[in-house]
């Protein structure tokens, strides 16, 4: 063991958390150190949004393909490939990665490569590839989570799979069971039934991305359904039965459902156990969160937590951000963290974005509320692009117009959820979404005409019908 290396922060976990939360502290002057026992990236780049978005790109040029008919173009014998997407999604990682490895560099950060423990609460042991021991001022945790494995049915990597295996397939099966209705599961159904698999999803709640509100959901479950996805909500997997070349999946209750494959997508565990904790002070929650305030504080003064780690909202983008308030915080300033305008994508076809309250929220809330919905049916660039299915909608305050949350359903929703998420962060109103022109002909029109159907003044739907909502 080397002798002890003084920093002003050490930051545990190199995901978008915690090399966010690094660079941050660097470029305020602080000497700054990573530690990271896998890769850097975290879960986000290695076997999270990056990956799958970069399968999801080869599903959405299929598609495509396969309707170009529709354009005037005609391709014949159309064929794929999937073990070269494959080493495509590989090739993205690990450019990626040694792009970031060059940034952190760059800033002047040190990075250890190896599993951090705490020693005291200033004090940290690194094992692994480096050993060290580190004293810091200020530490940030940053460490994430993994996938849920369940007991009974626990994952072979082989023809059980989970998020990370399932990245992994160099061939597809010919039939899936995706046990698990959240965003990542639907993704994964997305994507397989784009290239031709028999994908059957399996819920134990009543509706598919039940987090995401009924809204969401049932246009989700409908466009599945369109696409031949078999949805079996309300329904618990008791066991999974090995057979010589597939796997008969029991529900509780009697049914089967025999397949070559499942992924089981049942959410995220978090992983406190191996930091030692209790040489610092500090105790997870029930489930392993570690508590924080809005400054990304934890019960021990100078330590923050941020990311998954936290389970407040488990995305990347809400891990940068509490990242940069995090370090602003360890370098003396003052921030703050406030969530009601976090943007959400489910990167399915049809894509779906939100940010801000559903309807049901705002109405659990008693807040008075009125609702535009404009369907892409009615606009101009969906309709030249052939992507007319879905809507993009408005929840507004009924006096005062202000934007509480929007929600879209079809092409380009992660795109085009930014703009609401800048006018619900900075409290605008309608008003000011129809006073902004918008460049035509876009798909972010859209959100014009949601806010004037709200106003009760729509330009391109007739008065007075109101389509969803
Ligand atoms: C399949 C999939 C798709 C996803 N898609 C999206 C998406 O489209 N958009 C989105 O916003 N989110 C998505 N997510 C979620 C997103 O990946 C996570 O919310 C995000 O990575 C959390 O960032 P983090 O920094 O908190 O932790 P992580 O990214 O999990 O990084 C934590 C890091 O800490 C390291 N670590 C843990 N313990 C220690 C230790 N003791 N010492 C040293 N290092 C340690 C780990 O090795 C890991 O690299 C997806 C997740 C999955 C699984």
């Amino acid at each position: 063991m080397s002798s002890k290396q003084k920093f002003d922060i050490a930051v545990i976990g190199a995901g978008p958390g915690g090399y966010v939360a690094a660079i941050k502290g660097a470029q305020m002057g602080k000497k700054v150190a990573l530690i990271e026992k896998e890769f850097l990236g975290g879960t986000c780049l290695n076997v999270g949004c990056i990956p799958s978005k970069t399968l999801l790109s080869n599903a959405s040029l299929f598609h495509k393909i396969k309707h170009c008919e529709d354009f005037g173009i005609q391709i014949d014998n159309v064929s794929f490939n999937y073990g070269k997407m494959k080493e495509r999604k590989d090739q993205v990682v690990s450019k990626i990665r040694g792009s970031l490895g060059a940034l952190l560099k760059s800033n002047g950060i040190t990075v250890f490569q190896g599993m951090a423990q705490f020693q005291s609460p200033k004090e940290l042991k690194v094992k692994g590839k480096d050993s060290a021991l580190i004293h810091a001022d200020k530490i940030i945790i940053a460490t994430g989570s993994e996938p849920i494995d369940i007991p009974s049915f626990p994952c072979d990597h082989d023809r059980i799979l989970n998020s990370t295996s399932a990245l992994e397939l160099t061939e597809l099966p010919k039939s899936i069971a995706i046990i698990g209705g959240g965003y990542i599961g639907c993704e994964f159904a997305s994507l397989f039934k784009e290239f031709g698999v028999e994908v059957t999803i399996i819920e134990a709640l009543p509706m598919i991305v039940a987090a995401q509100g009924k809204t969401i959901s049932d246009a989700l479950s409908s466009a599945f359904k369109k696409r031949g996805i078999n949805l079996k909500t309300n329904t618990a997997v008791e066991k999974i039965e090995k057979k010589k070349n597939s796997l008969l999946i029991h529900f509780k209750g009697g049914e089967s459902l025999e397949v070559d494959k499942a992924i089981v997508s049942v959410g995220r565990r978090l992983n406190p156990e191996k930091l030692s904790l209790e040489n610092a002070g500090l105790k997870p929650g029930p489930k392993g969160a570690i508590e924080v305030n809005d400054k990304m504080e934890t019960a021990v003064p100078g330590i923050y937590a941020i990311g998954d780690i936290t389970a407040i909202a488990m995305l990347a983008h809400v891990a940068s951000h509490q990242g940069i308030v995090a370090a602003a915080n360890a370098c003396g300033q003052e921030a703050h963290l406030h969530y009601n305008a976090i943007p959400a994508v489910i990167f399915t076809h049809p894509e779906i974005a939100m940010v801000g309250l559903t309807k049901e929220e705002a109405e659990e809330k008693g807040l008075n509320i009125q609702v535009g919905t404009f369907p892409f049916q009615a606009l101009g660039k969906s309709v030249a692009t052939n992507e007319t299915d879905g809507f993009a909608q408005v929840i507004s305050d009924q006096q005062t117009g202000e934007i509480y949350g929007a929600q879209v359903v079809g092409h380009e929703a992660s795109a085009m959820i930014a703009e609401m998420a800048l006018a619900i962060n900075n409290e605008l109103t309608l008003d000011c979404v129809i006073d902004t022109i918008h460049a035509h002909p876009t798909i972010p029109e859209a959100w014009l005409e949601a806010s004037l159907l709200a106003n009760e003044t729509p330009i391109h739907f007739p008065p007075k019908i109101k389509p969803r909502g």
